[in-house]
């Protein structure tokens, strides 16, 4: 029996407070060393995404933005496509998203009517992006680099204008999904998109078993991926909850005891234990 991990990143796979991943290190030496592939399904930029991926010797397929484009090592995507080099190799890239511009001009025009206490990414300078998401400025510098995803910091009591921002949005075949720290306006590819994106292009190989696929996530942006994995896994958070939306549409997944991190190692050697 083979595997495929598919992990989001924040909070999952990468502390909340630091973005650190040490303790998520054993886990991600017992995929490598039975060779399993490790795909990230990210909201965090393409810049962003690959100095993860480089940190963490990773080359395999990932996504970003939610969902709004999907990168194929070169490898296992023999077909023409939009070919993309970064530091961690060739990659066919599949856009799946919908232009930020297009998402901005939505957003801008509900700011401009309902005068919302939101504040998008894109709107922060780089101190408060510093400031917001605890990011050295470098990674800041990176996250605003977005293509067609719009985080945006939401304050107290703007659940009556999230309601109507996300009624909205639909009717232009937009969506709006909260991760951890930010809620995201895009089009209507989610992380689920991107899964059916790569999966294809990681058939049964190895010793020719059954190949399973397993979901790591903590927010409700990754249930669309994690629904869509035989086996779906729900990260505990540092405050002892496991997000109460993904654990309502996902009544059956596996929770971690542990969070962040260590929850990601607790559930890498929960799933490959001999004893399942
Ligand atoms: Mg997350």
């Amino acid at each position: 029996m083979t595997f495929i991990f598919f992990s989001d990143l924040d909070e999952t796979l990468l502390d909340r407070g630091t973005y650190d991943w040490g303790r998520a290190l054993p886990g991600l030496n017992l995929l490598k060393k039975k060779g399993i592939p490790l795909i990230l399904m990210t909201s965090k930029t393409l810049e962003e995404t690959v100095e993860f991926l480089e940190e963490m010797e990773v080359e395999d397929a990932f996504s970003v933005e939610n969902g709004g484009a999907a990168f194929i090592p070169r490898s296992r995507a023999p077909e023409a496509g939009d070919d993309i080099a970064v530091k961690t190799g060739s990659y066919v890239r599949k856009v799946l998203g919908t232009p930020l511009s297009e998402i901005l001009a939505f957003y801008r025009d509900f700011l401009e009517k309902h005068d919302p206490p939101f504040r998008a990414m894109t709107d922060m300078t780089l101190d408060e992006v510093v400031e917001t998401t605890g990011l050295p400025a470098a990674m800041a510098r990176k996250a605003l680099a977005r293509s067609y995803d719009l985080p945006f910091w939401a304050g107290p009591g703007s659940e009556d204008h999230l309601r109507r921002l996300a009624g909205q949005a639909s009717r232009k075949g937009l969506s709006v999904v909260s991760g951890g720290r930010f809620h995201h306006l895009k089009g209507a590819a989610d992380k689920g998109t991107a899964f059916d994106a790569i999966r294809p292009h990681y058939p049964c190989d190895g010793d020719g078993g059954p190949v399973r696929t397993v979901g790591l996530g903590d927010s409700e942006n990754d249930a669309s991926f994690l629904a869509k994995a035989d086996l779906p896994v729900i990260i505990r958070r540092l405050d002892g909850t496991w997000d109460p939306r993904l654990a309502a549409a996902l009544p059956k997944a596996l929770r971690t005891e542990t969070a962040g991190p260590a929850g990601w190692a607790e559930a890498v050697f929960s799933v490959l234990s001999p004893r399942r």
